[in-house]
């Protein structure tokens, strides 16, 4: 590694704010210009140049089937981080990825510890599977074993009705998430439907995941209250697929999710009209392959958002909602070189020309 990496072209440090040239120095960036780079140690990259994307709904640690070995959960993160995905907010694992942080070469993460489940209502091998009598209690304990999120499954077939349903009833979600802010916690769930968007609004809760469920009232109430959403349409692409496969035994609940399918993007554009804040996440690891977040940023604009909008919830308005540093003065030097630029085609993210995460040109 040289001693001094030279950044050139065009640096996006914000939405609205450009520079064009920045240094890294013992793995931080600045935007002073060293005075003892002498010419022989400096290396440079130069492009356009965006903060290490976040994928904030990923999982590490977790495929189809349950918890992956260590060697496949750095694998998944090797991918994350060859498509340009240096901050990763990981949405619920059942393997412990605290070891991911002794890796320099692997993205950062932020814990969701692993997913909060009522029993026989989600995928089998994945979550804290309980009752509603255990949420509080078993909330604080995932709180403690996070990075400052909580992961809830809002809602999932109910075998009786044959159709989504909420998994907990709204008094149970109000202590709950009460619970977790009181750890430190922000609180996210995966929620399909209608009814569990209304639930969780009333009960207090920080973000959604995929909110497909969202209608002019809930729209209304997630903007008024400032809660977030994760879509992640690249999953949202395969409800077609669960609906067939549940069709034969559950024709109303297959019905649902064509429905909510076939009104994906009029349901993100609007939330998105409201005010409602939205992020790029990916849904890798269970049923989808890493290394999606560029597809998703193209979704975003697909759903109503301007290309700068978009690159803005894979970027400078994810990290800030996460709080978490973008390019800026004597921090991390995280970041993404493309050949051309991002703003005039969203689809150039999906190539990335450098990576440099911690200072270290690492793709
Ligand atoms: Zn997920």
């Amino acid at each position: 590694m040289s001693a001094v990496l030279h950044v050139r072209g065009t640096i996006l440090v914000g939405p609205q704010e450009e520079r064009d040239e920045a240094w890294v120095i013992g793995g931080r960036l600045t935007f002073e210009r060293p005075v003892h780079a002498g010419a022989g140690e400096v290396e440079s990259v130069s492009g356009y140049v965006l903060p290490g994307l976040v994928d904030a709904h990923c999982h590490v640690g977790l495929d189809a089937h349950g918890a992956v070995d260590r060697e496949t959960a750095i694998e998944q993160a090797s991918t994350d981080r060859d498509a340009g995905a240096l901050l990763i907010r990981d949405c619920g694992s059942p393997l412990d990825t605290r070891f991911v942080d002794e890796h320099e070469e692997l993205p950062k993460i932020i814990r969701a510890a692993r997913h909060i489940a009522r029993q026989r209502r989600y995928i089998p091998n994945v979550g804290e599977e309980i009752e509603p009598d255990e949420l509080v209690t078993t909330v604080r304990v995932q709180a403690r074993r996070g990075d400052g999120w909580v992961k809830l499954v809002g809602d999932w077939i109910d075998r009786d009705s044959g159709d989504l349903r909420p998994c907990w009833p709204v008094e149970t979600l109000t202590a709950a998430i009460a619970a977790a802010h009181e750890e430190g916690a922000r609180v996210t769930a995966h929620c399909f439907g209608e009814q569990s968007l209304h639930d969780f609004a009333a009960a207090g809760t920080d973000c959604i995941e995929h909110a497909t469920g969202l209608t002019t009232d809930s729209v209304e109430a997630f903007a008024a209250q400032g809660i977030a959403i994760v879509p992640t349409l690249v999953n949202i692409a395969n409800f077609p697929k669960f609906a067939d496969a549940g069709r034969a035994k559950f024709p109303t609940y297959a019905d649902h999710m064509v429905d909510l399918w076939e009104r994906r993007y009029e349901t993100i554009g609007a939330a998105h009209e409201a005010g409602v804040p939205i992020f790029a996440g990916t849904d890798a690891g269970g049923q989808l392959p890493h290394g999606l977040v560029a597809k998703e940023v193209a979704e975003l604009v697909a759903a109503g958002l301007s290309p700068l909008e978009a690159i803005g919830a894979a970027t400078w308005g994810a990290r800030a909602w996460l709080g978490r540093p973008g390019l800026d003065e004597g921090q991390d030097a995280d970041l993404v070189v493309y050949d051309s630029d991002p703003r005039a085609d969203v689809g150039v993210l999906a190539s990335p020309r450098r990576i440099v995460l911690r200072g270290r040109v690492v793709a």
